[in-house]
């Protein structure tokens, strides 16, 4: 059983291929394929690319062409629900596409021709990825260290699951992401991909689970926070959880 492991970041990719002993470069499309191990189980990690389009041909790319039986997203995203905080984990039990709008011949946000807005991730992959995720939360002091910990004001990081809604747009105003709460009041997390690989998942009949690291609050500090998040944090939430994750038995 071949897993994905689509990361949204070089920083994230990066911590994965250096748990990774055996791996081999594949160029397919633009895109650098990492074929190898990770804790024993055969892997392909791979960088989504940024946005919907992007997201879904790696993704279906690491089907078709690498037989990925099983996908596992680990991203950054942008803090909606209340009470989630920068440097909170979020475990997707189910994905929107916020900017899907095929109305009034179809419902706002249905994806046309599939009968559906939200679709979910799987039950069981999910479950232990959340259970990865409560670990490393529990652990932040040592996953993270003080220095990290003090500048992001991380204290102990919350454990959310629920919503996660994606569109082609960094979410950078209070404004807009006040927009977004109103019509999609359960949304806990924006980002750019995961409802596109869900859809991906869905054509397929593969199971997919999406775990995002809160980096910004979808305002108009999001742009400061992001990068900072990015270059200081992701990476070592990604090299914890990843391994977690592999670590509990399926
Ligand atoms: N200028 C950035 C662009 C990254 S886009 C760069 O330096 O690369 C933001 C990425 O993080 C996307 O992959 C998206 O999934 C996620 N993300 C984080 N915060 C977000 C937000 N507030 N709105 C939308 N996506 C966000």
């Amino acid at each position: 059983m071949t897993l994905a492991i689509i990361a949204a970041m070089h920083e994230e990719l990066s911590a994965v291929l250096d748990l990774m002993p055996d791996e081999r470069r594949e160029r397919v499309a633009g895109r650098e394929f990492w074929v190898g191990h990770l804790g024993g189980q055969a892997v392909v990690a791979v960088l989504s690319g940024i946005g919907k389009v992007a997201a879904a041909t790696t993704a279906t790319l690491a089907i078709q062409r690498f037989g990925a039986q099983a996908l596992l997203f680990t991203g950054v995203a942008g803090g909606l629900g209340k009470g989630v905080r920068v440097g909170d984990l979020v475990v997707a039990t189910e994905l929107l596409q916020h900017d899907m709008d095929a109305s009034p011949i179809f419902p706002r946000h249905e994806l046309p021709l599939y009968g559906l807005s939200r679709l979910r991730t799987d039950a069981a992959m999910s479950r232990r990825l959340l259970q990865a995720a409560r670990s490393v939360a529990a652990d932040a002091a040592r996953v993270l260290g003080s220095d990290a910990r003090a500048a992001f004001g991380i204290a102990t990081p919350a454990v959310h699951d629920g919503l996660i809604i994606s569109g082609d747009r960094f979410v950078s105003t209070s404004a807009e992401s006040a927009a977004l709460r109103r019509e999609l009041p359960d949304a806990l997390a924006v980002e750019m991909e995961g409802a596109a690989v869900a859809q991906v998942c869905h054509d397929h009949g593969l199971p997919l689970a999406v775990l995002r690291t809160i980096s910004d609050r979808a305002d108009d500090q999001a742009h400061v926070d992001f990068s900072a998040f990015v270059q200081h944090v992701a990476r070592s939430y990604t090299v914890a959880l990843v391994e977690r994750y592999l670590a509990i038995s399926a």
